[in-house]
């Protein structure tokens, strides 16, 4: 699959197919030569481990920004709730704790620096170049915009912008990611690589 995935990679909770997660692994492979890596939306750590394991020729790090309360699809009563992940001492959503056994398993806590925080937060003083950017946040128009104009200036030249669940065609999936898909190639900054399956991936010019 273009890394080698762990043996529980099946077993994860979250939404990467087989076939995205081996194009978003060369491309992490490439961007990680140019700069570190930032993913937004880490959830339970599936594409985190994708990532960092395709990094591993590198020493440049993996940041994965979650504010793990899950998005608004996660929440109780929502379509892709998942009651393991509730914390009913808090009464919210957790992926946290099981975002960090995720790492722990596949061996990559040491390369891997999470961010718990919103993007907007997170974004406040960042001051770092990167290599790669992968949106894969919240699906709201407001959530998936907020993670474009927060990190897409970040980028270096020649680095890539990952971008994931872009569906043309509405009955597939939600219009958000398609729309930022849309703003990327009209800027006028970025040029398409490559589309896999619902995996977008552009280059910063
Ligand atoms: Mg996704």
């Amino acid at each position: 699959m273009g890394f080698s995935p762990p043996p529980f990679w099946h077993d994860l909770k979250g939404f990467l197919a087989d076939d995205e997660a081996a194009a978003l692994a060369a491309a992490a492979s490439r961007a990680a030569a140019l700069g570190p890596v930032l993913e937004i939306g880490s959830y339970c750590g599936k594409s985190t481990i994708c990532i960092a394991l395709a990094m591993a020729d590198s020493s440049n790090l993996l940041f994965a920004l979650d504010h793990h309360r899950g998005s608004e699809e996660h929440q109780p009563g929502e379509f892709f709730h998942d009651p393991d992940l509730f914390d009913a001492g808090s009464d919210q959503m957790d992926s946290f704790r099981e975002f960090r056994h995720n790492l722990d398993r596949a061996g990559i806590s040491e390369r891997v620096v999470p961010i718990v925080a919103t993007s907007e937060l997170a974004a406040r003083h960042w001051a770092t170049p990167l290599g790669m950017v992968f949106i894969d946040g919240g699906h709201s128009l407001d959530a998936a915009l907020t993670d474009y104009r927060c990190w897409a200036g970040h980028l270096l030249r020649g680095g890539t912008l990952a971008i994931h669940d872009v569906y043309p065609d509405a009955a597939k999936g939600g219009q958000a990611p398609y729309a930022v898909y849309r703003l990327t190639l009209e800027s006028g900054l970025f040029r398409e690589l490559e589309r896999v399956n619902s995996l977008a991936l552009l280059e910063r010019l």
